[in-house]
């Protein structure tokens, strides 16, 4: 098991990213790693492009590399596709699974999440599992309800916190420069650290929780204290090595 829910400050680059941009990426973001020995588990997240490139270029810095989606089978007639065992291969540790951009973009069920965070395990790879309400849904006071659905729904019944991350990443503050407040993400955090040790007794309390939308060196400080946030899930800023690292330093 991991240790005691240490921080996690993981990059999602997206659709983001040449060939060019990862070298100096690394050598920054591997060099304060390297210095830091402890503290934050760092990982990124480049497009499947990049994922060689990153894990070949991070080996030994203590940086993670994982990719932004998988398929739920392992191989087969699936065209466009690529499974956890090839993200295994190309030297990945982890995967995102259910982003809200796939959930939207590709008509992702809570099912089809749940396929593919048991396909990960299955390959050895880390499952970052995300969860968030939409701004209608927050107005009508659903939050918890669609984010306790979302769970129940997107994780496999033996998650544990070596198999699985859970990033909530509330939909109206992802890429828009919103953010809920401190308290609401306190208390999300809250509802969502009750759900997992109720589920998954001892195992749900020790999976991380990151918090996800619009986290920026300005504001990583105040979002990364509140209770029950176990790092960030950071998209926009983690494209420029200097904010990734701010963010890291802030957690
Ligand atoms: P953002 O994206 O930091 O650009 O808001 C976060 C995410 O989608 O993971």
């Amino acid at each position: 098991m991991p240790d005691a829910r240490k921080k996690l400050v993981a990059g999602n680059w997206k659709m983001n990213g040449l060939a060019a941009s990862a070298p100096e990426f690394v050598r920054i973001v591997g060099a304060y790693q390297g210095a830091m020995k402890s503290g934050v588990d760092l990982m990124v997240f480049p497009p499947f492009t990049l994922l060689t490139s990153f894990a070949t270029a991070t080996r030994g810095a203590g940086v993670g590399v994982g990719a932004q989606d998988c398929h739920a089978k392992a191989s087969g007639a699936h065209t466009g596709d690529v499974s956890a065992e090839m993200i295994a291969d190309a030297g990945g540790q982890a995967v995102i699974v259910g982003h809200s951009e796939r959930r939207a973009d590709h008509g992702e069920t809570d099912a089809d999440v749940c396929a593919k965070a048991e396909a990960a395990r299955r390959a050895g790879l880390v499952a970052v599992v995300c969860v968030g309400e939409t701004r209608e849904q927050r107005e009508a006071g659903d939050a918890r309800k669609v984010v306790g659905g979302q769970l129940a729904g997107s994780l496999p019944d033996n998650a544990d916190a070596d198999h699985v991350v859970v990033a909530y990443e509330p939909v109206w503050a992802i890429g828009t420069g919103l953010t809920p407040t401190v308290d609401e993400v306190a208390e999300m955090h809250g509802f969502i650290r009750g759900e997992l040790s109720n589920r998954f007794g001892p195992d749900g309390a020790a999976i991380r929780v990151l918090y996800g939308g619009s986290v920026k060196p300005d504001n990583a400080k105040e979002l990364l204290a509140a209770a029950d946030v176990d790092g960030a899930l950071v998209g926009g800023a983690s494209l420029k090595a200097d904010d990734f690292l701010a963010i890291a330093k802030a957690a």
